[in-house]
This record gives structure tokens, sequence and C-alpha cells, in this order.
């Protein structure tokens, strides 16, 4: 068989490991594993590698224990809106949604973004415009609605603070993403947040971002982040390792550990990156205490993790 491999996070940031229960612990491991099957099972049937990333991150956004799709946090008005991208590493084809509400899974609205219209990157009423008319599934504010993030809204709102889901240690963890090397030697990546609590005037972070958040190409890699948005933003995160490749001609574990070690922390950049490139190697790297995480090879064995 030839390699596949598939990586998934559900979000980086300092996790207290003593609030971390066995039950807990276990309900989040196997949302990991549910969304690494979800995607090992498109690439073992000889599946793309943008279909295995589409369906391991659906897997993630229905689960509420991440910060994406359902249980996505509040923003300063108490509402959800979600952002979401995934590129293809054959082509540099990308797709993208930004601020959209109500939309049960984003990261397949941005799919279409890719598919069917002319568009990299649509926003807020226009991408709901655009998920109607291409039939895709809405779900009234109940649905994303997540006692805990609820609770934890509270905590800000009315205040100038905005939080990144992860920022307090007691907090559920969130943004969502995948990537795969698929069997025809593809590879794509794909990312999914309901963003940061409190979050203001629209307020977009980098997962919508090719190049911030997101970023596939099959010369060297895919890579799908999660952390501070603005400052991955700013770093040009993904993009980024892929340069340190192509130009520099870094290893994926060099290039990964240059952005998350060296050039992040300066900007503030608290988070972390997963990666794999097109020989099927898998990196899972972070500035911080843990990242929700897990990878899957060809030999169809899963290993999911948290803290370091
Ligand atoms: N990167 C996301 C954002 O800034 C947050 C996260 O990774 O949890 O919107």
């Amino acid at each position: 068989m030839s390699t596949i491999a598939l990586a998934v996070h559900g979000g980086a940031g300092t996790i207290a490991r003593e609030l971390m229960t066995p039950a807990r612990e276990k309900a989040y491991r196997d949302a990991l594993e549910l969304a690494l099957k979800r995607g090992h099972a498109v690439l073992k049937e000889g599946g793309t590698a943008l279909d295995a990333v589409e369906a391991a991150v659906r897997a993630l956004e229905d689960s509420p224990h991440f910060n994406a799709g359902k249980g996505s946090v509040f923003n300063a008005d108490g509402q959800h809106e979600m952002d979401a991208s995934l590129m293809n590493g054959s082509d540099l084809r990308a797709g993208a949604v930004a601020g959209v509400q109500n939309v049960k899974n984003p990261i397949s609205l941005a799919r279409r973004v890719m598919e069917k219209s002319s568009h990299v990157l649509i926003s807020g009423m226009g991408a709901f415009e655009f998920a109607h008319k291409q039939k895709i599934e809405l779900e009234d504010d109940q649905y994303f609605f997540d006692q805990f993030r609820y609770d934890q809204w509270k905590e800000t709102v009315g205040t100038d603070v905005y939080t990144l889901d992860h920022s307090d240690k007691e907090k559920k963890f969130g943004t969502v993403g995948a990537v795969a090397l698929d069997a025809h030697g593809h590879i794509a990546a794909a990312t999914s947040t309901g963003g940061m609590t409190n979050k203001k005037w629209q307020r977009i972070g980098d997962s919508p971002i090719i190049g911030a958040g997101t970023y596939a190409n099959d010369a060297t890699c895919a890579v799908s982040c999660t952390g501070h948005g603005e400052s991955f933003i700013r770093a040009v995160a993904a993009h980024d390792v892929h340069a340190l490749m192509a130009y520099k001609g870094l290893s994926l574990q060099e290039a990964v550990r240059v952005v998350v070690h060296e050039k992040l922390p300066p900007l503030d950049g608290d988070g972390g990156l997963i990666a794999v490139d097109r020989n099927g190697d898998i990196v899972l790297d972070f500035n911080c205490t843990g990242m929700y995480r897990g990878q899957v090879g060809t030999d169809g064995v899963f290993h999911t993790a948290i803290f370091r």
C-alpha cells in the first residue's frame, strides 16, 4: 500500500493537567480518534487528501468538545461566528469562509467556495446566502450552544477582554484542523474555528486566512495552525513552514521548529500546528503546555495525545 498519513488537532493551549479528569481526557481522546477514523477510512479506500481532511474536520466540528461548529465560542453579541478554510496541495486551490453563522459544518462551506464559486474567501451574510444556495446544512442557534462556553463568555461579556478559547487553564480548547497525505501522493490541509471568546467587530483570525492558519503545497507540506490568530497572521505561519522548506531546503521538522519556537514567540504567538509532508512524515508541535492532537499512518494505528 502506498504511504498515507493523517494528523488532526483540537486546539493548542495552556492545559492544566490537574484539571483533566480521566473521564474528560477520554472524551477528548475519543473525539480525536473518531476524527482520525473518519479521515483514515477515506485514505484507506484510495480517497483524496482533500476528502480526508474535510471528513476529519467535520467530525471535530460535530463534537461539542472543540471550538468549531457545535460548541463554538460566543462573540461579544452572544452569537457564534465561525471561520474555516481548506487547501489542496496538488493544484493550490483553496476555499474559505469567515464570520458565518448557523452553518453546521463551515469546512464544507469552505470547500463549496473552492469548488462552486470563483472566489477564495467569502464572509458574513454573503457566505450565508451562498450556503443557502448550495443547500448546505444549517442549524438554529441552540444547536451551537454549549453551557461551558456560555459561562466562559459570561465572565468577559461587557468588557474589552477577548480571550483565546484555550487561554484559561480551566477551559475547553479550541480550533480544529487536519492535514493528510493520500495514496496518490497529494496533500491537503483544513482548519475550522469559532474564533475567540467575546470577539468584537466581526474580528477574523488566522484560521480562514490561506497562508496564516492553513496552507498546502504538494512540493513541500500541508499545515493547519491553532493559537493566537493575530500573531499567526503576522507571522504568515502556515506559509512560512512551506517557505522554509521550499527556499531553504529545511526538513519538515526543522521548518516547523523554526516557526513555532523562533518566529511565533516574539509576536506573542502562543499555539502550535500540525503538518505533513509528501513522504508522510508528520510533525505536531506547540510552544505551550499542550495541544489536543492525533495521528495515523499507513499502519492504521491511531495515536492521540494532549500534554507534552
Ligand atoms: N486561531 C484561532 C483564532 O485566532 C483560535 C484558536 O486556535 O483556538 O481565531
